[in-house]
């Protein structure tokens, strides 16, 4: 809260302000602005009323400063937030999570094949898209229902635990049987309608940064699923359109410190889409994890060269397999573990 003091008050006018906002159990900062004092009450009493210090003597104006986001906000948590699977496996806290598949499911045995080289790498989760969001309605547009079905098949055989894009409400009551965890694309994180839904749903949700939105527009996205319940809720950076043309996205590496300050949700990376190009995909996990990230979502296809999607930023097999074990070296440094 901010009050604002007549430059007429007096001495014990303010002290009587400072008492009444210390009473409430604000700490006060003060400042002397022009002329005026100006007193900062910082920290969140449970409940009080603005007007009532209107309308003390000596007092200009008082307003509340609050977070946009009060849900999403590191206050809400200040611990942090972590998510338990149905399989143990958690998110947030010292792990680093591994999530890695290819952009979609293709076939039975593309999808198992990843599956396994997966595993084999020591990730926890299989990504993969069986409903995707292309750029041209020309394009592979994902198997659908199949996939989801695939999808769960060979999470099974595995132990892997499935995540997978939601793209439209309609989705998510037929997806809710076969995976364990929804993503919501860059392209939907303003999708409002969608967001208030899966509010309601009692399944995790992965939220990714949207291709022009800043960070507090992540965060009020994520406001809008906090409020609906569904407190299962992670952030993912994945690049941000810039005028750069070198890589497909610019992988903003800083977005993730300074979301993990202004938040208590587990931070992902997902240098795959970040950056487009697979050369540059190990480079980009590291800092990602270097600089907070809680996990990072990858693409790994076992054959890149005939991916219907987005072969050019998947990791060879073996690429994903070094890449999990120099992360497992890192990870220490920073005071994590990959699991
Ligand atoms: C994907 O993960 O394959 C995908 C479409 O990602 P994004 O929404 O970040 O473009
Ligand atoms: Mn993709």
């Amino acid at each position: 809260m901010i009050v604002v003091m007549q430059g007429t008050a007096s001495k014990e006018n303010i002290q009587a302000v400072i008492e009444q906002m210390v009473e409430l159990g604000f700490n006060v900062h003060r400042t002397s602005g022009e002329g005026q004092m100006i007193l900062a009450g910082v920290g969140t009493p449970a409940a009080f009323d603005v007007a009532e210090f209107q309308v003390l003597p000596g007092v200009q104006t008082a307003y509340r400063i609050s977070s946009p986001y009060k849900l999403a906000g590191r206050g809400f948590r200040p611990e942090g937030t972590v998510i338990t699977f149905p399989n143990g496996v958690k998110v947030g806290g010292q792990n680093v999570t591994i999530m890695a598949g290819p952009c979609s499911v293709e076939s039975r045995e593309q999808i198992r094949l990843s599956a396994q080289q997966v595993k084999a790498a020591g990730g926890q989760f299989l990504r993969g898209g069986a409903y995707k969001p292309r750029s041209s309605p020309y394009s592979f547009q994902g198997m659908g229902v199949e996939g989801l079905k695939l999808l769960r098949e060979v999470g099974d055989e595995t132990g892997l635990l499935v995540i997978t894009e939601v793209m439209e409400i309609s989705q998510i009551e037929v997806m809710l049987p076969y995976i364990d965890c929804f993503q919501v694309g860059a392209r939907n994180m303003q999708n409002f309608n969608l967001l208030r839904e899966l509010g309601h749903v009692r399944k995790p949700v992965l939220l990714k940064r949207g291709i022009a939105a800043t960070i507090e527009e992540v965060l009020l996205s994520a406001e809008y699923i906090l409020s609906g319940g569904n407190y299962d809720l992670m952030l993912c950076e994945r690049g941000i359109r810039t005028f750069e043309t070198a890589t497909r996205n610019t992988m903003d590496i800083s977005a993730i410190p300074v979301l993990k300050k202004l938040t208590h949700l587990p931070v992902l990376g997902d240098p795959s889409h970040g950056v487009g190009k697979r050369e540059f995909v190990p480079a980009m996990a590291l800092a990602a994890v270097a600089a907070g990230a809680d996990g990072l979502l990858m693409e790994m296809h076992p054959n890149p060269d005939k991916a219907m999607s987005d072969g050019a930023q998947s990791l060879f097999p073996e690429q994903l397999e070094k890449l999990v074990e120099q992360l497992r070296q890192l990870a220490p440094v920073v005071g994590r573990t990959v699991a």
